[in-house]
């Protein structure tokens, strides 16, 4: 038997390959995830250290033993990625291509890189919960921290929307899954993250669950990473979430341009709610013992992608008969998308757990990938973007595609199609 450093090095990526950069993996979209894949570049093949099983066998430090081989470091990551289930849009999401356009953005990114260091170096145990209003880039940021825990530090990360885990946990229980055994997979987890907590309008019922998730995640000291568009806010003592608030407030998404286009907000003693009254004060006051607070505060990114997306496309035109640009995208928006909020979600959670894995593998893969787009443009306009279209037209074209990929959800009527 040969000692360790004898043996032959192990298959590595091409240093110079055009597709992977020398990094060996790719990113893909596997349906309405992100997914890696090994590029074709990783040579030999098979791995000339341990002839491609993985393991090797020799004399380390003077001792015989069974190791793993290097050439496992990247299956190994690229299953670890593929596990979390990150979301597809953010697929190419990093922490490096998260832009700070102002102090703010960047102090929430550098207390994001901050925390994967402390994090990997075992300094801390505590999450995060990344809050500010939409189109801060918050998913980006928490994408981009579980690709690097992922990726750079093999730790098991798992994503989820927030009102995906609850339809989760609530089919769970209508399949008539033990308490426990629904639980389990979120409970275990090393890290969850969390996409917008708080978002949609749980029942007692849901918020009881979630009370025994986050409950157990933290007694086995197991870390919440979470993004929220509902500022903190402050323990009332309600045990349960205040929602009648929620019909005398803006929702928070439209807060922001709502607040600035009326004057009288204040005045009419509205508030805008807070994530304590949506998930209520057990949760909250958990949650607050599990995280750190970091603000995304600035600009809204998207608006501000747009504006210089369209800018882009349409040259200034300066003709005396033309029509003013028009300010879309930089005005503040009134809060017209938001009617009919809660059926898109409905809807758009409804379709995504209809896509099993076996509509997924056998269905045309161009399909998929054309309802991912719509279902990320029903966000878009859930989280109080405008659309680029009317709202029928686009659940049209939604449940026009469903339909040919053979979801039942698509034969259902949906309120908002007003149809
Ligand atoms: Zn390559
Ligand atoms: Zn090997």
């Amino acid at each position: 038997m040969k000692r360790l450093e004898e043996l032959p090095e192990h298959a590595t990526p091409s240093r110079d390959c055009p597709k992977c950069k020398g990094h060996g993996l790719l990113t893909q979209t596997l349906g309405f995830h992100a997914g890696v894949s090994l590029c074709d570049c990783i040579h030999p093949s098979p791995c000339p250290r341990c002839g491609g099983s993985g393991h090797i066998l020799a004399i380390m430090e003077g001792v015989e033993r069974v190791g793993r081989c290097k050439c496992q470091i990247l299956p190994d990551r690229a299953r670890l990625f593929n596990f979390a289930k990150l979301p597809a849009r953010y697929a190419d999401a990093t922490l490096e291509s998260y832009e700070a356009r102002d102090e703010a953005t960047r102090a929430a990114k550098d207390a994001a890189e901050q925390w994967v260091h402390d994090y990997a170096a075992g300094n801390t145990r505590r999450g995060l919960l990344l809050h500010g209003e939409v189109g801060r880039g918050k998913t980006h940021l928490l994408v981009g921290v579980a690709r690097r825990l992922t990726l750079e530090h093999n730790k098991r990360v798992r994503f989820v929307e927030f009102t995906l885990l609850l339809s989760e946990l609530m089919e769970g229980f209508e399949r008539g899954d033990g308490r426990q055994t629904v639980l389990a997979p979120l409970r275990d987890v090393e890290i969850l993250a969390i996409d917008e907590i708080g978002k949609g309008r749980c029942t007692e019922f849901e918020l009881a669950v979630l009370d025994e998730l986050i409950t157990q995640r933290y007694n086995t000291a197991k870390v919440i990473l979470a993004t929220s568009n509902y500022a903190p806010g402050n323990a009332t003592g309600e045990k349960t979430p205040n929602l009648a608030l929620h019909g005398r407030t803006y929702a928070p998404s439209a807060s922001g341009a709502a607040r600035n286009a009326d004057p009288s907000f204040y005045d009419r003693g509205l508030r805008v709610p807070t994530l304590v009254d949506r998930v209520g004060d057990r949760v909250y006051s958990r949650l607050l013992e599990m995280v750190g607070l970091v603000a995304v505060e600035g600009g809204d990114r998207r608006q501000l992608l747009h504006q210089q997306q369209n800018q882009q496309q349409s040259p200034p035109q300066t003709a005396p008969h033309e029509p003013p640009p028009s300010p879309a995208y930089a005005e503040p928006r009134p809060a017209e998308p938001r009617r009919g909020e809660a059926q898109l979600t409905a809807l758009r959670v409804t379709l995504t757990s209809q896509m099993t894995p076996s509509i997924l593998s056998s269905r045309d893969p161009k399909l998929v990938v054309q309802l991912e787009r719509l279902l990320g443009e029903l966000q878009d306009v859930e989280e109080g973007i405008r659309p680029e279209r009317p709202i029928d037209e686009l659940v049209r074209d939604v449940l026009h595609v469903a339909g040919r990929l053979g979801l039942p959800a698509a034969n259902r009527k949906w309120g908002a199609t007003k149809s």
